[in-house]
């Protein structure tokens, strides 16, 4: 069985191929991140534009890398949603005409259960689970008792975790994205600067971190009218030690709570190397409980995480047809 998978959710133009859901055959990653680093952020219009550019040229190349014929394939599987409408529908329209031409089904999968389902690339899933998801737009607790069936148990109720990375980066004058130039920061600096933590009551799975990236704002304006200057990689690690925190001890009790075989990480800021340390150090000596943590290829976008759910969803029976659209608001529901 070989799925191919399309990505162009964001800024990044991905396709692969894998073979039997687990093994990557192709994985190719067109990223803009140059053409938007100028304007501090992703630029919708030309994100659209630049996966149309790129996807032709991206699909010849994992076409290429896996050395098969489109009449190889047994599904295409393509991202609806969430993500920036134009940028979905690049993708979707591409996955169509294809599926069209040369008659193979099409699925439409959810962007975070590819995220985490980049984790059965690594390793075999086995349930029930836990996946902490951690990426630009998501910071959630999703409880899986079977695949394809997702279960949030928290999110968070304002920013998610990558997007307050990009806007305390901002701050500090550091380029979009600002996640890993903070995570380098945080390492060389100490977490002088006292800043809070959202827990959000007891029991409570759910995150925020609007307050937190407020707080770093402010202490940084603070600060600069006393005319005392703080150093970037103190403000760094204070900022990172406050999310790692949060996202840990939240996992930590949700683990409590919900007795599970793995717990999975998920997202664009599963590359960060303080959360992976921390997760390790917290997680990976815990009893019947194995801690899975993809490389960093495989937790930025990728496509091979799109063909990875796309995999399961093609083993169930679930097609979409040619009037599938693009979906911006997706809501991660269980198959
Ligand atoms: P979503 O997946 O929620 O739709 P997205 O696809 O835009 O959003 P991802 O590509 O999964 O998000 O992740 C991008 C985010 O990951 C950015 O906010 C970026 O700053 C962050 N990120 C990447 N590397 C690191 C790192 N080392 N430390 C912290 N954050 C990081
Ligand atoms: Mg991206
Ligand atoms: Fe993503």
């Amino acid at each position: 069985q070989y799925i191919l998978g399309v990505e162009t959710s964001c800024d990044e133009t991905a396709v692969a191929i894998i073979k039997n859901g687990r093994e990557i055959v192709a994985n190719v990653v067109a990223s803009q991140i140059e053409s938007h680093k100028r304007f501090g952020g992703v630029v919708p219009e030309i994100a659209s534009r630049h996966h149309v550019e790129q996807l032709t040229i991206v699909f010849e190349e994992a076409m290429k890398q896996a050395n098969l014929d489109f009449n190889d394939l047994s599904a295409i599987t393509v991202t609806e949603g969430p993500g920036l409408v134009g940028a979905l529908l690049t993708g979707i329209n591409a996955a169509k005409a294809l599926a069209f031409s040369h008659g193979i089904p099409l699925i439409g999968v959810h962007h975070i259960a590819g995220h985490i389902y980049a984790n059965r690339l690594i390793k075999e899933l086995e349930f029930p689970l836990l996946a902490l998801v951690v990426s630009g737009g998501h910071t959630e607790l999703v409880y899986m008792k079977e695949h394809a069936n997702f279960e949030v148990i928290g999110e968070t109720l304002d920013d998610a975790a990558g997007e307050a990375y990009d806007k305390v980066a901002r701050t500090l004058g550091l380029p979009y994205p600002g996640g890993p130039h903070i995570d380098r920061l945080a390492h060389e600096g100490k977490p002088t600067i006292d800043l809070p933590r959202a827990w959000l009551g007891a029991g409570s799975f759910d995150f925020s971190f609007s307050g937190l990236k407020s707080a770093v704002i402010n202490t940084l304006h603070n600060a600069k009218q006393k005319g005392i200057t703080l150093e970037a990689k103190d403000v760094a690690a204070s900022f990172q030690a406050s999310v790692i925190d949060v996202l840990v001890t939240k996992t930590s009790q949700a683990v409590d709570k919900y007795p599970v075989k793995q717990l999975l990480l998920a997202g664009g800021v599963a590359a960060n190397k303080g959360l992976r340390t921390a997760l390790e150090k917290e997680f990976s000596s815990r009893d019947g409980l194995e801690l899975i943590i993809p490389p960093l290829s495989l937790c930025t976008d990728n496509a091979a995480m799109i063909a990875a759910i796309g995999s399961i969803l093609y083993d169930k029976g679930i097609r979409s047809d040619l009037a599938l659209n693009a979906n911006p608001g997706l809501e991660l529901t269980s198959y």
